[in-house]
């Protein structure tokens, strides 16, 4: 079988080469994508942009969005395997639920490539597409600190809390600690505090990402630790629990009456956020170009199937519990009011009238 796809692909690609740029080309390979839900905006840009670029370079595409349900994912991957796509790009949902899936792909000679998430416990994982997670964290916690300058610097100590991603999520890890090589020092130093103590991914971890959970923690924090002092940072790693943040924070009067909005941190630049920035309700997130990682993977499976070697820049970090998987890790960007017409508009991401 492995062999046969392997034949199967190398003819494809020999047609694909003869029918030149318009010909009536035999489709390369089907890639089968995984995404894990249309409930942000990222995932679908992801998709989009994925079944855009590998069509163009000659691919045929089955794009599945499973809404944040394991079960829902396995099956989509399942009939990935069973319909024979060559390749599959997977953002899983829970990064340790995969390796029956992934042995069966691999008893079938499918490829797998671990988009944006790592997939863990898994020896069939053939490489990783992401960003620089634990940067992501440091830049995170960077714009945390420069917004506590900006907004309150003739306070100290400042108060914080600070939110994790979904456990189940590699990055979420990278995110945190990443985070946290910034604001411990200054923990440290005594001028930061977490009046809450709430520290560590087990305690500040936030199941699939969800929104309404962190605005459930937020107002939690709310009455048990600020009845008489006033928070003035949140470290939120995902756009979507900023949202969740924000209104709680609103819900207690922050941001009217000359109580002045806490600095709040975010990722994904999705548009809800960016005007949230705009506003002045959200600081700052943090923009990774969905296009380019999409680029980043269609070189992968394109090297992979044609027989060549995918260009990699990380061979260290990401250990997935069996193995290191090689990685391309592609560069995150911080994005504030000072800076988002430059890294939103001007690379195309978004039009202008998207967000104003
Ligand atoms: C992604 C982030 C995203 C989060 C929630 C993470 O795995 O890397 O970009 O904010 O999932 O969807």
């Amino acid at each position: 079988m492995k062999r046969l796809t392997g034949l199967f692909v190398a003819a494809a690609f020999a047609a694909a080469a003869l029918a030149g740029p318009s010909g009536p080309a035999l489709a390369k390979g089907l890639v089968g994508i995984a995404m894990p839900t249309k409930s942000s905006a990222r995932w679908i840009s992801d998709g989009n942009s994925m079944v855009e670029q590998f069509e163009a370079a000659g691919y045929t595409t089955d794009l599945q969005y499973a809404e944040d349900d394991i079960p829902n994912q396995l099956a989509q991957i399942e009939n990935m395997i069973t319909k024979g796509v060559n390749v599959l790009v997977i953002a899983a949902i829970d990064g340790t639920t995969l390796s029956n899936a992934l042995a069966n792909a691999n008893a079938a000679g499918i490829r797998v490539i671990a988009y944006d998430r790592l997939i863990r416990d898994s020896a069939h994982v053939d490489y990783y597409a992401t960003f620089n997670n634990f940067e992501v964290g440091v830049l995170q916690a960077t714009n945390l600190v420069n917004g506590l300058k900006e907004k309150f610097g003739d306070v100290k100590p400042w108060n914080i809390e600070v939110f994790g991603g979904s456990p189940d999520d590699n990055n979420a890890y990278f995110f945190y600690n990443g985070a946290m090589s910034v604001l411990q020092p200054l923990i440290d130093s005594g001028d930061v505090v977490i009046p809450s103590g709430q520290m560590g991914m087990d305690t500040v971890g936030t199941l699939r990402w969800d929104g309404s959970v962190a605005q459930a923690r937020m107002d939690n924090l709310l009455s048990a630790q600020y009845t008489d002092r006033t928070v003035h940072g949140v470290l939120s790693p995902y756009d979507g629990l900023s949202i969740g943040i924000i209104s709680s924070l609103r819900g207690v009067g922050y941001g009217s009456g000359g109580q002045t909005m806490p600095v709040v941190t975010g990722q994904d630049a999705e548009v809800p956020s960016v005007k949230a920035i705009l506003r002045g309700d959200q600081y700052s997130t943090i923009f990774k170009d969905t296009r380019e990682l999409a680029r980043v993977t269609v070189g992968m499976v394109d090297a992979l199937l044609g027989g060549g070697e995918p260009e990699i820049n990380d061979t260290e970090t990401y250990d997935n519990g069996v193995k290191v998987v090689p990685s391309y890790l592609l560069k995150p960007v911080p994005v504030t009011a000072a800076n988002w017409e430059k890294i939103l508009l001007e690379s195309g991401y978004y039009t202008r009238d998207q967000i104003e």
